[in-house]
């Protein structure tokens, strides 16, 4: 499970001060010594772990905790506060279009759990929010990946818009947003080609069916597994596309952390959801707090 190295440092550290009746400037020491380094070893952006730790640190000498009658566990829910902050605060939903069909565009590197998260969220929208979303298959470069959506589609019972490879992905999601139109779908997530890396050609195409589709949502796939990779990987696409939120895959294998805990502060841009499996109805909407709990017990 991810987090778990993680979670067991920041515990240990946190029960040396649970019981506290008076914490010291020694104490707060110790104790943001203790979290810097569990933050730093957990993958966590270097600059990300330095702004928490000082805001940290100035909370836990402050006045909120001297004048509390439990000052250690007022410490920890300081901590508590600045790892939910940290993630991005209260959750944020998906857009609805007054004029629908909404439309979602999924963007990411190859192999991030991009197709797979479009079959998930079609899924979620149906289940949670009563939806009836058309899936698009926009990779016209990997045969396989058409493939794969239309699997999906056949398994969730939903329909898969789909041009084959000739195609040119721009005349792809604009048709599929007219087909929904007619259909009566009121979700069309598109399902945009990844590569191995950023790449301008990459960049230029999901930009040019940015401009002519106006998604609603554009929401970035990136693989939890590769920690400061996935930080950058989100970096670069938020500077180019502008994403509307991030899509944090394989959160079930045992990730360090260091991803889901920097991307919003570096990005400004929230998790929105959680890949948790491989399988359809494994995708969360991510709760920066529960995750702040699970990872301090
Ligand atoms: P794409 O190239 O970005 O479209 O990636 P795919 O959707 O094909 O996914 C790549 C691999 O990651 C597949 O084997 C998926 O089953 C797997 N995968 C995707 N999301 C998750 C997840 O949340 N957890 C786990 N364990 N595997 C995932």
């Amino acid at each position: 499970m991810a987090f778990e190295g993680l979670a067991d440092r920041l515990q240990s550290t946190m029960k040396k001060i649970t019981g506290k009746g008076k914490v010291s400037e020694q104490d707060v020491k110790e104790m943001t010594r203790e979290v810097r380094l569990a933050l730093l070893e957990a993958d966590v952006n270097f600059k990300v772990v330095k702004d928490l730790i000082k805001r940290i640190k100035e909370r836990a000498v402050g006045q909120e905790v001297m004048e509390s009658l439990t000052p250690g566990q007022q410490v920890i829910k300081v901590v508590k506060e600045e790892l939910t902050n940290l993630m991005g605060g209260e959750q944020s939903k998906i857009a609805v279009s007054d004029r629908p069909p909404t439309v979602i565009m999924m963007v990411g590197l190859q192999g991030a759990g991009k197709t797979t998260t479009t079959g998930k969220l079609a899924n979620h929208l149906r289940k949670k929010h009563n939806r009836s979303p058309l899936l698009v298959a926009c990779d016209v470069y990997r045969p396989a990946a058409i493939n794969q959506l239309e699997t999906l589609g056949q398994q969730l019972s939903m329909p898969v818009f789909s041009m084959g490879t000739e195609a040119n992905p721009v005349d792809i999601a604009t048709k599929a947003i007219e087909k929904a139109k007619e259909e009566y779908n009121d979700y069309v997530i598109i399902d945009t080609a990844g590569r191995l890396h950023v790449d301008t050609d990459l960049m230029d195409e999901l930009q040019q069916i940015k401009e002519n589709v106006k998604p609603d949502e554009i929401f970035l796939v990136v693989d939890a597994m590769t920690g400061q990779d996935a930080v950058n990987v989100a970096e670069s696409f938020n500077e180019q596309l502008d994403i509307t939120g991030v899509v944090l895959t394989k959160l079930d294998g045992d990730t360090r952390g260091g991803a889901a805990l920097s991307i919003k502060a570096v990005t400004d841009k929230s998790i929105k959801f959680a890949g948790m499996g491989e399988k359809l109805d494994q995708l969360e909407p991510f709760h920066p707090e529960r995750m702040a709990s699970r990872i301090l017990g």
